[in-house]
């Protein structure tokens, strides 16, 4: 079995750790003579993994007790409507767009509200994170929306936008986990886990009780409305029981490795050593302003469209996977989540030096 190192923004790469103790579970779970495929989502067992996992990520994140963690469907594209629909008070919302992610959240909450795009990177191809130190903010908007970090472009939020006092809502799909965070800044947050914390199929909405209404317009379906699921302990109809009892395992692997401060150290050395590298090349740049960069998703160009190509396909035939840019940018783009060992980063910039050296 030869594994590769997998460096696809999403569904990502899983700890190794995770992934064999899975497949031991497989046919049988803890002696019970089956899978956590095949298991009721109203078994005991099935109770003590969700239970299990939702007080690891609570441990990890310290989420204060006036949050309720859900385990949820549909994806974060399914919360770019629930946001609106359960928030919506005033009918006024401020976003600020620093991608693909924002924009589809802003224009899927403008089906349901007044949408106020109070700063862009739009610009300069998304490249940076707009100065939200003073924003022009309406007094009477029912939240402040960040797509904290931008799978796509690559840059994050170093500091939370000054929101004047409104809620504010973060969708942290790609910075999942990945560094210690002070949840009692946030009125949500939420993400899809597929990028950095287990596999499709579960969002992950972390809500302050407060903001969860509990009456919403009558026509939000019964499955968005976050009471629906807070009441039932996410367990309103079947939810995703096997990406759920992933998600814990991964948040036992989280806790195992040090936690999040810990996680955040080994991400940042797994970042400098490939950022270190494209501020001497002289053939690979990396696109993004220094001090908006990710440590999560990394793009970088060669300039030259069919150079690029050339080095995604050698990379690939050397074991390094999915290093294309999205399909909206073009050029690279280096995942590495948190299950990416510093061994898969030192790969490849050995493979960028040994390329930069037979194209130059
Ligand atoms: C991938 C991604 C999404 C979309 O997630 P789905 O689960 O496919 O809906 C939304 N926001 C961010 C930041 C993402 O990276």
């Amino acid at each position: 079995m030869a594994r590769v190192y997998n460096f696809s923004a999403g569904p990502a790469v899983l700890p190794e750790e995770v992934l064999k103790e899975a497949a031991e579970e497989m046919l049988d779970y803890k002696g019970c003579g089956m899978s956590v495929m095949e298991m009721s989502h109203r078994s005991k067992m099935f109770q003590q993994i969700i239970d299990e996992a939702e007080q690891d990520i609570r441990d990890l994140m310290n989420i204060p007790d006036n949050y309720k963690v859900l385990f949820l469907q549909g994806g974060a594209s399914q919360q770019f409507a629930a946001v609106p629909m359960n928030l919506k008070k005033n009918g006024k919302a401020a976003y600020i767009v620093t991608g693909q992610w924002a924009k589809k959240a802003a224009a899927e909450a403008e089906k349901y509200l007044e949408v106020q795009r109070v700063a862009s990177s739009a610009d300069k191809t998304f490249t940076y994170i707009p100065d939200c130190s003073d924003l022009d903010i309406d007094d009477d908007v029912d939240y402040v929306y960040i797509c904290e970090n931008n799978t796509i472009y690559g840059t994050k939020y170093h500091e939370l936008p000054n929101t004047k006092g409104h809620t504010l809502v973060a969708d942290v799909s790609s910075c999942f986990l990945s560094e210690p965070v002070d949840v009692s800044k946030y009125g949500v947050i939420y993400g899809g886990v597929q990028k950095n914390v287990g596999p499709a199929g579960v969002v992950i909405a972390i809500i302050r009780e407060d903001l969860i209404p509990e009456e919403v317009d009558s026509t939000v379906p019964t499955m968005l409305q976050w009471k629906t699921q807070a009441d039932a302990g996410s367990l309103y109809n079947t939810p995703p029981c096997y990406g759920i009892y992933i998600c814990g395992k991964v948040f036992k692997w989280i806790k195992k490795m040090g936690g999040l401060d810990a996680m955040k150290k080994r991400n940042e050395e797994k970042a400098k050593i490939l950022y270190d590298f494209l501020d001497n090349s002289k053939l690979f740049k990396g696109t993004v302003v220094p001090k908006d960069r990710s440590l999560m998703n990394v793009p970088f160009v060669t300039g030259n469209e069919e150079l690029d190509a050339k080095f995604v396909a050698e990379a690939k035939a050397a074991g390094l996977e999915n290093l294309k840019g999205h399909r909206t940018v073009g050029g690279m783009r280096a995942s590495i989540y948190n299950a990416m060992p510093i061994e898969g980063v030192k790969a490849l910039v050995e493979f960028m030096e040994k390329f930069e050296k037979e194209n130059a």
